[in-house]
């Protein structure tokens, strides 16, 4: 009953077991809706990988019967009925015949097929050798690619998928995380990526973990609008640019709300503008004894104090550099991060400078990860916008400083947004939001006054970026 392995067999098993024993075992991963399984390679062959038959009766449930007077075996899948006969590279699945990319082959009691005899299993089955994975569906797993190139600025990150899935995009400190909607990834492994833009690439399920090189302190993800391409980003460490020759003397810092403006608020029942002041105080006196610069805020106790007062307070002192802090709050309890937004000039492009609408209703703003952002969109005085290089700059040098701290910062960084309190400034000028305070995690952190110390000493370093940068000291 022992059939002897044909010559050509016996040699692709020797050749394989030498392989494996210096690679281990080889297996591909097989992709279900309900997890992923392992279906080990017997042996392999330059055109073909073979499988055991009592492997993939395992691994799909099928009933192996032998069909004695034919010499061959049937295998039962579902209504199907799968006739193999030995040394025979064909087989009938359902009536139809298919063909496979090599022969079966017996060895004693084990029946052994090529790797593609799964298709004809008609289970929607898919085998992709190059990458040993086999998808069932109804599970997806696309096809992924990296690459990742160095720029001007530091360098980007393309993905590609295939087929294009929809993703999501967010990171926490030096981690990346790209989520697709599919069961698993097929990711092509990357290969002479710079080690300083990214220093690791996996998959975990489905999504791909990028974890960021030392030399990237920020990313921004591109709106390809192309579900086949993801591009982020990888920001190196920015020269703060400033239109403004003089160095900095003068900074006004502005702790958002105050009084019957309580802002955003934690589920402890931390506000924001309790926040904001402390932020405030602590950054002024670091400015103060560091720098020994003139440190003004726009509030210093629990007052309300109107957004346009706020800007003309900073234009009034000729402050170099303007400040306003806050915190989001969000529906979405999973949104979390800090953030710096200049004024999104877009906006006002095309408007007169002498334009005053102080009637104008407030607008509500759909912010990353869900939820709104109240602002009253007025066009002022428009001071800002010959300042928006400016303020981008440091803006950036701020997210730079916070994620050096190890403050987590939303996936969207550095942004604009049509912020009243910073039109009227005419100066450089940033709005940081500290975090989010109805997220659990930043909600605490931001109740430490370690944490505290941390978000204001990364801001005063920020600042002295600027100094040193535009004073050549
Ligand atoms: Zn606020």
């Amino acid at each position: 009953m022992a059939r002897p392995l044909t010559i050509a067999g016996l040699l692709i098993s020797l050749a394989w077991a030498a392989h494996a024993r210096m690679q281990g075992p080889v297996s591909y991963r097989v992709i279900t809706t309900d997890g992923v399984q392992a279906l080990i390679v017997h042996a392999s062959s330059g055109s073909t990988d073979i499988v055991t038959l009592d492997a993939v009766a395992r691994l799909f449930g099928l009933l192996v019967r032998d069909d004695t007077r034919a010499g061959g075996v049937v295998v039962v899948s579902g209504n199907d009925r799968v006739i193999l006969t030995a040394g025979q590279s064909t087989v009938s699945s359902g009536g139809r015949l298919v063909s496979l990319s090599g022969p079966v082959t017996r060895a004693g009691t084990t029946w052994l097929v090529p790797v593609d005899f799964l298709r004809a299993l008609n289970r929607g089955i898919e085998v992709r050798r190059g990458s040993r994975v086999v998808v069932v569906a109804p599970a997806t797993a696309p096809r992924v690619t990296a690459r990742v190139e160095r720029t001007s600025s530091g360098g980007r990150l393309v993905v590609t998928l295939d087929p294009g899935v929809a993703t999501r995009v967010t990171r926490e400190g030096p981690r990346v995380t790209i989520r697709a909607q599919a069961t698993a990834l097929d990711l092509e492994p990357l290969a002479g990526a710079p080690g300083d833009l990214v220093a690791g690439l996996r998959t975990d399920g489905p999504s791909l973990v990028v974890d960021l090189g030392s030399a990237v302190t920020n990313i921004r993800t591109e709106d390809t609008r192309d579900p086949t391409r993801v591009v982020i980003e990888l920001v190196g460490t920015p020269a703060p640019v400033f239109d403004r020759p003089p160095g900095i003397q003068t900074v006004v810092i502005d702790p958002g709300h105050g009084g019957d403006e309580p802002g955003a608020r934690s589920a402890d029942g931390l506000l924001e503008k309790h926040l904001t002041l402390a932020v405030a105080q602590r950054v002024k006196a670091l400015l103060e004894a560091r720098l020994g610069l003139r440190v003004v805020l726009t509030r210093d106790e629990d007052t309300s104090v109107p957004s346009d007062r706020r800007a003309a307070l900073a234009n009034n002192n000729k402050a170099d550099l303007f400040i306003s802090l806050h915190a989001n709050g969000s529906p979405s309890a999973a949104l979390r991060g800090a953030q710096a937004l200049g004024l999104d000039v877009s906006d006002y492009a095309g408007l007169d400078a002498g334009v005053r609408r102080q009637d104008a209703p407030a607008l509500a703003l759909p912010i990353a990860g869900g939820g709104t952002r109240v602002i009253d969109a007025v066009p002022w005085a428009l001071a800002q916008l010959p300042m928006a290089a400016a303020s981008s700059a440091f803006a950036t040098t701020v997210v730079r400083r916070l994620s050096e701290a190890g403050v987590v910062m939303q996936t969207r960084a550095v942004d604009v947004a049509p912020l009243r309190v910073l039109v009227g400034a005419a100066m450089p000028a940033i709005l940081i939001e500290l975090g989010v305070l109805t997220n659990p995690e930043d909600a605490r952190a931001l109740t430490d006054p370690a944490h505290i110390e941390r978000l204001a000493d990364a801001i005063a370093i920020a600042v002295a970026d600027v100094r040193l940068g535009a004073g050549g000291q």
